[in-house]
Order: structure tokens, then sequence, then C-alpha cells
């Protein structure tokens, strides 16, 4: 179903770009008409007016009185003040060539507005293709009385800034802190809280941009935790700057070398084979290494793969989310957002909207994929339901776990026997756990 929405709404976007294409062409095309029309009529005029300029001087000249009078015995005020002739009219043959040519261009000019306004059409066809696959109402999934508090509203403020915070922008987030009069402290938390990952980010772009130098030096600076945690990102980073080097060709052949004794030695154990293996690369250095089994290293997708091994290890190590709130919620959001606009249907013909209002949790499980599932989730053995807020899990003293509900049907009074191993307990003395 969001699939063929999907697809439909493209085939209106190929259409547009497809009209808009010939367009460009055609109205190029076009254009060039009429600038060449245009610049013919300009010489045309200049012809006509240099040939006007000529017989006005001449006939200026002939009317002229003798230089007699002239007190200034100049001759040039006499000149400026005679009464000039009677301008020489275009000839028919020019006011012929210019009609022709201020006509051309008009219909050329309005063909091009028609087809401009043709293209309107399929664009606004994009709208109404949108309106009829999608649902353009999520309102009734909303919680609006949540946003009219203020503390909320300030975090949902906070979490922009700290988008933005995270990829750099800071003088957006400032920004956005100033206009919503976000308090010092929390502003304060916005920057101090991404500025970990503001590095990291920056370094994850310029490896995509084939910048090695800072996420050499970040790996350096952390190598003992990476080694620790088997992290493969050292390694994969001096084997590209190795093979960044050895694709210079043979100019670059002892830097390489002297790269490799310096810096894979103490991989040697650990990836033996394969430093063998980028060794042989030498082999080919006068072919170039576009024309050899390792060209693959010259393409993007490895800077790619490379950049995201590195913000993954690098985040973990850290202890920061690759994500930022903003964008889980939100990539989540559209996931539930289908499953809640039909459940909110069915609530909403049977009259049982109450219950969404009420509840901190959705009234449906929702699948997402397992990216957005950061904590354990709990299901009672006795009364096989997923534990909650208003359920939560507790630790009995003999150490099994069951819900919050099974224990209260399972105590006689204060006593309980655990339903594994029966050790009898005060049902008092459990503990709640958190996942
Ligand atoms: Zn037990």
């Amino acid at each position: 179903m969001d699939n063929d929405a999907c697809a439909s709404v493209e085939k209106e976007l190929d259409r547009v770009v497809t009209k808009l294409e010939q367009l460009y062409e055609t109205s190029t095309a076009e254009i060039g008409d009429i600038a060449s029309l245009m610049s013919e009529l300009v010489k045309v005029l200049n012809k006509a007016e240099n040939e006007m300029v000529t017989t006005l001087n001449t006939s200026t000249q002939m009317n002229a009185p003798a230089n007699v009078d002239d007190p200034m015995g100049d001759g040039v005020s006499m000149q400026v003040e005679t009464e000039p002739a009677e301008p020489q009219r275009l000839t028919e043959r020019q006011i012929e060539i210019i009609r022709e040519a201020l006509s051309k261009c008009n219909e050329r000019v309005q063909k091009l507005s028609t087809e401009h306004r043709d293209l309107h059409g399929a664009v606004s066809k994009i709208g109404k293709a949108i309106d009829r696959n999608f649902s353009a109402d999520f309102s009734s999934t909303m919680r609006v009385d949540v946003l009219q508090e203020e503390d909320n509203l300030m975090l949902v403020n906070k979490a922009i800034a700290k988008h933005y915070c995270r990829q750099g922008m800071d003088s957006v987030a400032r920004t956005l802190i100033k206009e919503c009069n976000m308090a010092e402290d929390n502003a304060q938390d916005v920057f101090d809280s991404e500025r970990e990952f503001a590095e990291i980010y920056s370094i994850w772009l310029q490896i995509q941009k084939r910048y090695l130098r800072e996420a050499l030096e970040w790996t350096i600076r952390h190598s003992e935790q990476l080694l620790e945690r088997h992290s493969i990102i050292e390694f994969r980073l001096h084997r590209m700057r190795f093979m960044q080097l050895v694709s210079q060709g043979v100019g670059s052949q002892n830097e390489a070398i002297m790269y490799a004794r310096t810096n894979f030695k103490k991989f040697a154990v650990r990836y033996e084979h394969e430093i063998a293996n980028l060794m042989a690369s030498f082999i080919y250095l006068p072919g170039g290494l576009e024309n050899s089994p390792y060209k693959h290293f010259l393409e993007q997708e490895m800077w790619t793969e490379l950049s995201f091994i590195f913000l993954k290890d690098a985040c973990q190590l850290l202890g920061i989310s690759k994500n930022s709130a903003l964008s889980v919620v939100i990539n989540a959001g559209c996931t539930a957002l289908p499953a809640l606009l039909n459940i909110k249907q069915v609530m909403q013909s049977r009259q049982v909207l109450g219950m969404w209002n009420g509840c901190d949790e959705l009234p449906i499980e929702i699948d997402l994929q397992p990216e957005f599932r950061f904590h354990s989730i709990f299901a009672c053995p006795i009364l096989r339901q997923q534990t909650s807020e208003d359920n939560p899990p507790k630790k009995l003293t003999c150490g099994h776990v069951i819900s919050n509900d099974a224990l209260h049907k399972l105590s006689n009074g204060h006593i309980l026997k655990c339903p594994y191993c029966p050790v009898e307990q005060n049902s008092e003395e459990a503990v709640r756990i958190y996942f």
C-alpha cells in the first residue's frame, strides 16, 4: 500500500522532471532565436539612425543662414538654434523588418509562457497525488495538550537545538535558543552534551571527503580502548591511508613503505594475511592502481563504509548515541504513524477515544526495527504480558522475577510462594527492577 502510494507520486514527479527538461531545451533554443532576432533588429535600427543623422546634418547645413550675423563668430550657436529639419522617416522596408521581428518575438515569448503555464499544471498534479495517496491530517494522533505545557515545549526545543548542535550547526542552535528564550542552564546543557558528538560528526564528514588526518589522530588517541573492544577502525584507517599513498603512483612508493613499517607493526599478528596482501599492491604501481585488483579501494563506497564504521565505533566508545534523540523520535514516529492512524479510526468509530488520552503507552504494540530498541523488555512468565510502568517487574528474595500484578495475584496476605522454587517469602520484600 505504502509502496503503491510512493510509486504513484513518483510517477507524477518523473513527469514534471521530463517536462522541465524539455522546457529547458526548447526555451534555450527559443530564447536564442529571440536574442538573434533582437540583435538583427538593433543592427537595422542603428543603420537607420546613421542614415538619419547623415541626412539631418546635411539638411541643417543647407538650411542654415550665412554666418554674417553671428556675434561670437564661431558658428556653433547658430547651428543649435536652427530648427531641425523634418526627421527622415524609416523606409517601408525597414518598418516592415521591425514589425516582423517584433511580432516574431511576441509569438515566441507567448509560446514560452504557455509552456511554462502547462508546467504549473503538472506540478499541481504532484500535490494532488500526495493528497490522494497519503493522509495529510495527523492531528487525530496528536496529543496537543502535551505541548501546551511550557516545560514540555522547552524539552522539544532542546531536542531540536541538540540536533543542530550535533551537526556542527551551532549558530542555528544559538538562534533557536535565543528565540525560544531557553534558560541559561538548559542552553549550556545543549552544547555540553553534544560537544563530543560534534567532533565525531565532523570527522565522519571528513572521511567521506577522503581526508584522514583527524580521523587517524582521534583513533590513535583512543587506540587502547578501541583495541580492547576489538574495533577494526584503526587498522581500516591506516589501510586506507596506505592505499591512498600507493594510489599516488611510483613517486609516493617510499612514503607508502615507510607508512606501512611505522603503522602496521602493531597489527602484524591480527591482520597478518591482510597486510601481506596489501604489500602486493606495489606490483601494480607502474600501471596505476585503477587497473589492478586493488581498484575497489578508490571507490567512494569504501570511504562511505569507513566513515560509518568510524561513527559507530567512536559513538560506542564514548557511550553516546549515533542518532540524535530528535531523529530517533521522528523516524520511529513515521514508522508508527500508519498503524496509529488506523487504530485511531477504529477507536473513533467505537467511541473509545478516552483510552488514548489516559495512558502513557500506545494502545497497540508497534513493531519497530531493531535499531529502535534501546532497552530489554521483560514479559511476565506468569501472566505472559509485557511489563509496563503500571505493572513493573519485581524481583523476589529468591531471585526470580515476576510482574507486580502476578505477585499480587499469587500472594496470600503478605505471604508469597515463589511459583518457580517454592520458597515462601514476604511479598513486601520484592523489589522493583529496571531493564
Ligand atoms: Zn523463586
